[in-house]
Parts: structure tokens; C-alpha cells; sequence
């Protein structure tokens, strides 16, 4: 697949922390209940973390208790892309950024209203903008 923004291995490790590069580039999973942004409620935005891509709103969060951030929709249908993965004998849809494509989570049919999808997110694949003061 062809992204916008292009950067070689190196690259992506010269920027990202070891543990980032392994869940955003290496399509790694952090432990559960371990991230950041698991249980955060602050209003603001949720961009890629490995090229900044807007992502989710925190009005689209919610607590799923699955111990990943969990979101039940999406800022633009076209900023993350769904990939079929059948990794480890299951078979799941694997989250990507559509801007970079790297790997974000991935996408359950057990998530709450309106949507029914739970967008199950590692915090390490995120980096948070608290809503600006007006
Ligand atoms: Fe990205």
C-alpha cells in the first residue's frame, strides 16, 4: 500500500520510542490496562502517533473495560483504513492510519451506540490534544 507520508525504518526510529516503533510499525500490541490514555476522559483530539493524522475525538470514547483506549467512532471514515488480519488463528480487522499507515488496534462488533464498534486502540498509537481553552 502507498501512504503520504513515507519513512524508511530508520526514520520511523529516529522519531518513535522503542515501544511505539514495535506496536505502530511492527504491528505490536501494548499490555492491556498499561497505556496512557486507557481511562482518560480530558476533552480533545486523538491524532496518530506516528504522523500527528486526526484521528478520534474524545467524544467518541468510552470505558469498554477491555483495558485499551476504546472509541465507538471514528473523526473521518477516510483517516483510518480496515485491513483484514488473520494473525495468530483469528480473525480480526486491524486498524491502520490511512495517512502513514500504522498500525493503530483493532475494530470489534461488540462496541455501544449508535455505532455497535468498539475501536480498540493502543495509547501508544495515539498522541492526545486537550481541546484548547476558548
Ligand atoms: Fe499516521
Amino acid at each position: 500500500m502507498e501512504f503520504k507520508v513515507n519513512k524508511t525504518a530508520a526514520e520511523w526510529k529516529a522519531i518513535l520510542s522503542p515501544e511505539a516503533y514495535h506496536v505502530l510499525r511492527e504491528k505490536g500490541t501494548e499490555r492491556a490496562f498499561t497505556g496512557t490514555y486507557t481511562d482518560t476522559e480530558t476533552p480533545g483530539e486523538y491524532h496518530c502517533g506516528a504522523c500527528d493524522f486526526p484521528l478520534f475525538s474524545s467524544t467518541q470514547k468510552y470505558h469498554s473495560g477491555c483495558g485499551w483506549p476504546s472509541f465507538w467512532g471514528e473523526l473521518e471514515s477516510s483517516n483510518i483504513l480496515q485491513v483484514p488480519d488473520n494473525k495468530f488463528g483469528m480473525r480480526r480487522t486491524e486498524l491502520i492510519c490511512s495517512n502513514c499507515g500504522s498500525h493503530l488496534g483493532h475494530i470489534f462488533n461488540d462496541g455501544p451506540p449508535p455505532s455497535g464498534k468498539r475501536y480498540c486502540i493502543n495509547s501508544v498509537s495515539l498522541k492526545f490534544y486537550p481541546k484548547k481553552v476558548k
